[in-house]
């Protein structure tokens, strides 16, 4: 078995504005050498940063939208986000938990800041991908996996020197908390100083970690500091991720599907012609109806 090598480390760039509560650094598409067809089945990466929002009586966040064809996932690190949709769901996602939202066939949603959060203002940092669905499986039924900080499955790594969150796929017989449509990994890997971890993916499989916390080393070789990234070549399987501070990582790796993008905003299918169908459906209201 051979080394995972790092194809590169890379820098968060100059961050935007999604609606007005989410200051992000986008990584994919944006970053040249990373885009869908690329990084597949992760077809994009929003990163908020630790960012320290000032107190408002209005919360702040994106108003009612449409997603057709994939999942969207929302890691909280720091604050709280109060979501609601269009199938009548809505909730919090607090510190530490994740949300794993299915939109398959269309789903209308919003996401905003917390009543109370928004309010008292603080620090604030999330992650949100969205992850590609097979051709097959674009027109499922909507649906929420909502995985609460205690319920996430964890192997705690010899010495008390961290865990391995599991939230999806698997690591070390440890089964992740959220189900997938195609094989893949995420993993919150939380290191103390000095604390390290081996982790393995099929050399195929398309990987990548972003230091959400502290700064480690990859293979005793590369440096990555927090709000960086480093993407894995396609060779090899084992990597090691060694703690020089306290760190969070959180680290993807999933079998691209391999078959043809077409994306336009909040939809992303196979065909140009589903492009426009799912512009259609949405313009005809059959996503649903959600207040703003
Ligand atoms: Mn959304």
């Amino acid at each position: 078995m051979k080394t995972k090598d790092v194809e590169k480390v890379v820098a968060p760039q100059r961050p935007h504005y999604v609606g007005d509560g989410f200051r992000v650094h986008n990584f994919i598409p944006g970053i040249p050498g990373m885009d869908m067809q690329r990084m597949d089945p992760f077809i994009m990466l929003d990163y908020n940063s630790k960012f320290h929002f000032p107190p408002s009586a209005r919360p702040k966040g994106v108003g009612v939208h449409p997603h057709r064809g994939f999942e969207t996932v929302t890691i909280a690190y720091k604050g709280r986000i109060e979501h609601g949709d269009s199938s009548g769901g809505g909730g919090v996602i607090g510190e530490g938990d994740v949300q794993w939202m299915t939109a398959g066939a269309g789903i209308l949603h919003k996401e905003f800041h917390e009543t109370n959060f928004s309010k008292e203002g603080g620090e604030f940092q999330m992650v949100q991908l969205w992850v590609n669905l097979p051709a097959k499986d674009k027109m499922t039924m909507p649906k929420y996996q909502g995985l609460l900080k205690d319920s996430i499955p964890s192997h705690q790594l010899e010495n008390g020197m961290g865990s391995v969150e599991v939230i999806a796929g698997e690591y070390n017989g440890v089964k992740g908390g959220a189900s997938t449509f195609s094989p893949l990994h995420m993993y919150n890997l939380k290191l103390k100083a000095g604390g390290n971890a081996t982790l393995s993916f099929p050399a195929h499989y398309n990987s990548l970690l972003l230091v959400i916390e502290g700064r480690i080393k990859v293979n005793d070789q590369d440096v990555v500091s927090t709000d960086h990234l480093a993407l894995f070549k396609n060779e090899g399987e084992h990597f090691s991720v060694q703690a020089e501070e306290d760190a969070v990582v959180l680290v993807l790796g999933g079998e691209p599907l391999n078959e043809s993008i077409a994306a336009h905003g909040p939809f992303v299918m196979n065909t140009r012609q589903e492009i426009m169908q799912a512009m259609e459906d949405y313009n005809l209201g059959k996503f649903g109806y959600l207040e703003g």
